[in-house]
């Protein structure tokens, strides 16, 4: 990739849209469709990733999954609160068209750290570690509330994340941890067993979806380490975000330090805007970023054409709005760089379209 750092803002702007373009095409090509349905066929358990909107945490490619195959929920530092009345009902809704068509649901509630240095933890639980686990258990809990803690259909998984390596953390439940990046390639035929002892309450065909995940994650480590070896990789890049995205589905921009993703579903929504806006706004002024413009994008994503996407519409129209509002509010100036664009998401196809305010 070169710099699209340094370019302008119409610039980046097109060159974004390129992205998700060639995101979608690749997302529904008949080789990665193929790929999809058999790796659905092989591992039934439905698999959701709740997770920070920071851009390093790339869990499909962590774990050497094909696109498409889990299910993410991003927020500002990974929090969540299944009181939200919206989140609630996504997950819940997530819940039941998965188990209707007989398939269980293990969601991975996920927390990130550094090993090398906590200031490349996660900023918004202020790089305070102990405080982002406690909230994941926390997340765990409401799990169990709504969907039952026989984990029977649906298992909450707490998941550590450490940027350095890439490297995943299992927590089981009796409080142990499976640190990944403290095995090797001589580990591999060992992960079965050691995934067993740490959840034994895991139905066994969730157990065996789960354990593509970990070996995955084993593999990529190893490339990571390479990468490092060769001084190929960078681990205290800068924040360079020029894009605020508000809604869902935005996969196509799993890129570090590119945007800020706000999910839709605190009832607090200005809140995560004004954090965003300010990391944009300091990027500016510290000169990481050109200062002509950034972008805020609305996604909304849709199943059905008709009455779902009319409202995917309206949804999308009303959150580019009121981010729009809070930042116009909170930032005047930076506001006066604003270029906003709205889009609803054909979820199946992946095909990002464009609407008008
Ligand atoms: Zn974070």
């Amino acid at each position: 990739m070169k710099d699209i750092h340094r370019q302008a803002i119409s610039q980046r702007i097109d060159w974004l849209f390129d992205l998700a373009r060639r995101h979608g095409e690749t997302f529904r090509g008949p080789e990665a469709w193929l790929a999809r349905e058999r790796y659905h066929a092989e591992h039934p358990t439905a698999i959701g990733v709740l997770k920070c909107m920071d851009g390093r945490i790339n869990i499909p490619v962590a774990t050497n999954t094909p696109a498409g195959i889990l299910m993410p929920f991003r927020n500002l530092g990974g929090m969540f609160d299944l009181g939200w009345p919206h989140l609630g009902e996504v997950l819940a809704h997530h819940v039941q068209r998965m188990t209707g068509n007989g398939r269980r649901v293990l969601f991975l509630i996920t927390y990130h750290w550094s090993r090398g240095n906590p200031q490349r933890g996660c900023a918004g639980f202020g790089y305070d570690t102990a405080a982002a686990i406690a909230h994941t258990q926390e997340i765990r809990r409401q799990m169990e509330h709504i969907f039952g803690s026989g984990h029977g259909t649906v298992y909450p998984l707490v998941c550590g994340f450490e940027t350095d390596e890439e490297a995943l953390s299992i927590h089981g439940s009796d409080g142990s941890v499976l640190d990944l990046a403290g095995l090797g390639g001589a580990d591999l035929a060992t992960l079965e067993p050691r995934l067993a002892a740490l959840l034994p309450d895991m139905p066994v065909q969730m157990r065996a979806d789960l354990l593509p995940l970990m070996l995955g994650n084993l593999e990529h480590i190893c490339e990571i380490r390479a990468q490092t070896a060769r001084q190929q990789r960078r681990l205290d890049i800068e924040h360079r975000e020029w894009v605020i995205c508000i809604g869902r589905g935005f996969d196509f921009l799993h890129t570090p330090n590119l945007a800020l993703i706000i999910g839709p579903y605190s009832p607090d929504l200005a809140d995560p805007i004004r954090k965003a806006a300010g990391i944009i706004d300091a990027n500016m002024k510290a000169g990481r970023i050109p200062d002509d413009g950034f972008l805020l994008l609305a996604s909304v994503p849709y199943d059905e054409i008709g009455v779902d996407r009319a409202r995917a519409e309206l949804k999308s129209r009303f959150l580019s709005r009121f981010a729009a509002d809070v930042i116009r509010e909170e930032f005047p100036e930076l506001a006066g760089r604003m270029s906003s664009r709205n889009a609803v998401l054909d979820w199946r196809s992946r095909n990002l379209e464009l609407i008008g305010a």
